[in-house]
């Protein structure tokens, strides 16, 4: 089957956050299962040259009309890697930016263009380049696509009957635009009503996905059944409840070539199951590069990597601060984002040299030195749709604390000290009471050297790569080209 992947974020050309991982690590899977697989992506400044080598145009020119007036985009040949043909968006005066979505000052004002134009881009390349058999579109960026397809190029003879899946990686993010945006990007008004793209006054980018795709998923089991409820649902409930015969929820998987202590090239030694030696080389590695060269051989490490968002919990991490620092720990910390999360940890570091470290930033390579050199891993998500690091640090024997919300509930099992089960530690209430517990937990069971191992091999021996989740998203699309023909 051919399957066209429509995405806003791929690794290597493109990161923010979980988005790119699976759009990385996905497609090759799919191809290996014998699909052809086609991955269409803006070309953003981030986008290497030397990662499109050579350099070529698949299309020169395409028209995307607008209101008053016409954009030409090319369509940029990334040749193939892993059995994936990869396909560039090309417009610089939307996309030749240094970030993806906005700046420290708030999202770009013209994004319902960028990502209006590139939906509509995609559409019109693969008439040129191969129309697939279902679209696979990912989160608000993309999720105009279905809506074109159903709407203004419902006659079209060669589009019309191709299959349309749409994944939710984060409803916390939906893509809202004044009303107007309907007769910008063309869209007929009859569209912008509540059942359709319309939500409280705004048009709805991820709305219109979810009404118009064939097939809904997202990422992980527990957060499909999440956001169909008020509390997760982001005022999609009621839609997302609506289509709840469509939506499946399928855990994301993880790219072991990329996140496996054994063979990871970022680290200062390699360990597994079989031989964790070289973990205290990462440790010592992972305190000489955050400045904590004093913290004693026996002392848990705490590690976070984050984007720091109301979404993630640092709000508890804030108010269990001093209770924490009060223990026997280190903490270190990766992030950016939001100003006060920033403040607060670059002020808890100030506060505690020597036990509390943070850097804000974003670095790839420090972040796999972390999952290797921590001894616990902390997500205390307010929501989580998957959530990755949890599922690395199963591996790198970095024992998850985590909320059980989402895909963490999903992924982490709770210790069980009398069978010897289990491979983190979890808590369900919201509160900062509920947080240091289960640390506290945590720091008990670590005194305990057999258990702690016990523990740390539990999570090891998990295996969470890409090839059920594959197998389950060919399921879906298979179901999906059944339901059009
Ligand atoms: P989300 O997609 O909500 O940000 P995930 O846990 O699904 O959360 O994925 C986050 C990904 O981004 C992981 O691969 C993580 O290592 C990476 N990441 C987040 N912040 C940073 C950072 N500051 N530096 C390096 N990597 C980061």
């Amino acid at each position: 089957m051919h399957i066209a992947f429509a995405a806003s974020e791929c690794v290597p050309f493109a990161k923010t956050g979980g988005l790119a991982d699976v759009v990385g690590a996905l497609p090759p899977e799919l191809a290996r299962l014998g699909h052809q697989v086609t991955v269409y992506l803006p070309l953003y400044a981030s986008v290497h040259p030397y990662l499109i080598s050579p350099w070529k145009y698949a299309v020169r020119s395409i028209t995307i009309p607008f209101e008053s007036y016409n954009r030409f985009v090319g369509i940029v040949d990334g040749g193939q890697r892993n059995g994936v043909q990869y396909y560039f968006i090309d417009c610089p005066e939307l996309f030749d930016r240094k970030e993806l979505y906005g700046t420290k000052t708030g999202d770009y004002p013209d994004n319902a263009e960028r990502f209006g134009l590139y939906c509509r881009a995609v559409l019109e390349a693969t008439k040129q380049l191969g129309v697939p058999q279902v679209f696979h579109v990912h989160d608000w960026q993309a999720a105009l696509i279905p809506v074109f397809l159903r709407t203004v190029y419902y006659l079209d003879p060669v589009l019309g009957n191709a299959g349309v899946v749409l994944t939710i990686h984060n409803a916390g993010y939906q893509g809202l635009f004044p009303p107007i945006t309907t007769q910008r990007l063309l869209f007929p008004w009859e569209i912008f009503t509540m059942d359709r793209v319309e939500q409280y006054d705004n048009f709805n980018f991820l709305k219109g996905g979810v009404v118009y795709s064939d097939m809904l998923t997202t990422v992980s089991r527990k957060y499909a059944q999440e956001i169909q409820t008020p509390e997760f649902g982001e005022k999609l409930d009621d839609v997302l409840r609506k289509r709840a015969g469509d939506l499946r929820g399928i855990l994301n998987g993880v790219d072991y070539s990329r996140w496996d202590p054994a063979t990871d090239g970022n680290l200062a030694a390699h360990y597994s199951a079989d031989n964790l030696a070289g973990k205290a080389g990462c440790r010592t590695d992972l305190l000489h590069a955050f400045g904590l060269e004093t913290v004693k051989e026996f002392t848990p490490v705490i590690g976070i990597v984050s984007r720091f968002a109301t979404q993630k919990g640092f709000d508890l991490v804030e108010k269990i601060a001093p209770q924490l620092v009060e223990r026997d720990v280190a903490v270190v910390a990766l992030g950016t984002g939001e100003p006060n999360y920033e403040s607060f940890f670059r002020e808890w570091a100030f506060r505690h040299p020597g036990q509390v470290a943070v850097q804000i930033r974003y670095d790839d390579a420090l972040a796999h030195k972390i999952e290797a050199g921590s001894d616990i891993f902390l997500m205390p998500s307010r929501y989580e749709p998957c959530g990755l690091n949890q599922i690395y640090s199963l591996k790198y024997g970095a024992v998850p604390v985590v909320r059980a919300t989402g895909g963490l509930d999903d992924t982490i099992e709770e210790w069980n000290a009398e069978k010897g089960t289990g491979t983190g530690f979890k808590f369900e209430d919201y509160t900062p009471e509920g947080l240091l517990t289960a640390i506290d937990h945590a720091l008990a069971v670590y005194e305990d050297k057999k258990s702690w191992k016990k523990l740390m091999l539990n999570g090891m021996a998990r295996n969470y790569s890409w090839e059920q989740p594959a197998r389950e998203y060919a399921e879906v699309y298979e179901e999906v080209a059944r339901r059009r023909a």
